[in-house]
């Protein structure tokens, strides 16, 4: 598919010169505006009513200095961010992500993405996205407290449970939250617990959040799978990554049947046919905080391939759970020709657009990130539900309600790809479901 649509293009090249130097933010438009075409035809009012030039701007955009003092006393200066895409939906919703690759592009890609995303789930929450080029690696546990409550410092006066409320990314986790929601905290002097997700239970967190984006992308591709009236059941799995959406990933698939074989980092990956052993992996990763290679120290069955990439091992079903354009066409062909059926991103864009390209036309079943890795923020908004009326629900009961919202996910993404001429096509589904409401409420 590409962007031919005279309305759609436009809207792209306007936005595109009106924005330059921002690559992943460009990509990720021109992915959404190239599904849309049979939507804007079907309602020429969103059209009238310029709902895509409003759509493709955020609301408001906050760019701002985070001063702090490293262990050896010296002044270090990072760049904080936090895009308010938009709010049509409900409170602005997304993550925090603290990575050396952060720049204005990769959180406006990010916070477009996620106004679909929270689309999707159904729990009245907008998008948004922040973070910084901070990179916690190597930095001792006082350095990232000092960091998060200089961030936090600036970052306060624009959220609220009401306005904007984050949650983890990349480089963010209940750690770095727990420095985070203290500092707001004491600022404000309210413990306004919906204001950041992903807390920890013992202070206002949620059940299956740390789980949720794994398991979701788990549950999607269960769906998928069922529409070919096949199973998880004994399917080999690559799976990139080693963080919380890797691990959960690879939990979910191991209880239900599947076996993982792989995880990585940004020095290379292991391979462990027999079935990755997760109580080690979680060891090395959550513990230890330490570098894949370590998981094949340890483990003599397993191998760690230096600088290698998961996507040449062959398996059926793959799991891109990294970062952005980690999969690229040359992968996507190798998965092809070893016989993939079925690719659920569970990090955000991790496919290039040749990439998709390659697994359509062979037509793998492939779910687009803001459908397959949905279950982490509509946990979120459980949360959120769960902090507004003081409530604090059970493991089993979250985890039904994460597997019911993954299941309307998938019926709402495959049933937009119909209606708008695309059958079992999740990217234009799930763009097409996702901007209708979004549409229809900027409209409203
Ligand atoms: N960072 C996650 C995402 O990409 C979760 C956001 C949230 O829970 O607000 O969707």
């Amino acid at each position: 598919m590409s962007l031919t649509h005279p309305a759609l293009l436009d809207v792209y090249e306007t936005a595109y010169s009106r924005n330059p130097g921002e690559p992943e933010f460009h990509q990720a438009l021109y992915e959404v505006l190239e599904s849309l075409g049979p939507v804007i035809d079907q309602h020429p009012e969103y059209t009238e009513a310029g709902v895509l030039e409003a759509l493709v701007e955020p609301e408001r955009q906050v760019i701002f200095r985070v001063p702090w003092v490293d262990d050896n006393g010296k002044v270090q200066v990072n760049r904080g961010f936090r895009v308010q895409f938009n709010s049509a939906l409900g409170p602005y919703k997304g993550g925090l992500r603290f990575h050396p690759s952060v720049n204005l592009s990769v959180i406006k890609f990010l916070g477009f993405e996620q106004i679909f995303k929270n689309a999707l789930t159904g729990q009245g929450i907008g998008g948004a996205k922040g973070g910084s080029d901070f990179d916690p690696h190597g930095r001792s546990e006082r350095e990232v407290m000092r960091f998060c409550q200089s961030f936090m410092t600036e970052l306060y006066r624009h959220l609220g449970e009401h306005t904007d409320v984050p949650a983890g990314d990349i480089g963010v986790g209940t750690r770095e939250i727990g420095y985070l929601f203290g500092q707001y905290r004491k600022i404000t002097n309210r413990h306004e617990s919906g204001m950041f997700t992903g807390k920890g239970v013992l202070w206002g967190g949620a059940q299956v959040r740390t789980e949720a984006t794994g398991y979701g992308a788990v549950y999607f591709a269960k769906e998928m799978l069922a529409t070919r009236g096949m199973q998880l059941d004994g399917m080999t799995s690559v799976v990139s990554g080693s963080g919380n959406v890797a691990i959960y990933t690879i939990k979910k698939l191991q209880e239900l049947g599947a076996r993982p074989i792989t995880a990585s980092d940004s020095s290379g990956f292991v391979i462990d046919e027999a079935g990755i052993d997760l109580e080690l992996l979680r060891q090395i990763k959550e513990v230890e905080r330490g570098r894949i290679s370590e998981y094949a120290t340890r483990n003599p069955r397993a191998e760690f391939v230096k600088g290698g990439n998961v996507w040449e091992v062959p398996a059926q079903l793959a799991f891109p759970s990294a970062t952005q354009n980690e999969l690229d066409a040359d992968s996507a062909s190798s998965l092809v020709e070893n016989g993939v059926i079925a690719v659920a991103e569970g990090a955000n864009m991790p496919s290039t657009p040749g990439a998709v390209r390659v697994f359509q036309s062979n037509d793998v079943l492939f779910a687009p990130g803001k459908a397959a890795n949905a279950g982490g923020v509509a946990t979120s908004a459980l949360e959120m539900s769960q902090n507004a009326s003081r409530q604090r629900w059970g493991f089993n009961e979250s985890e039904d309600r994460l597997h019911e919202i993954m299941v309307d996910v998938h019926q709402a993404a495959f049933e937009a790809a119909e209606r708008y001429g695309s059958p079992g096509d999740y990217v234009v589904g799930a763009n097409c479901a996702a901007f209708v409401r979004v549409a229809d409420a900027m409209l409203a």
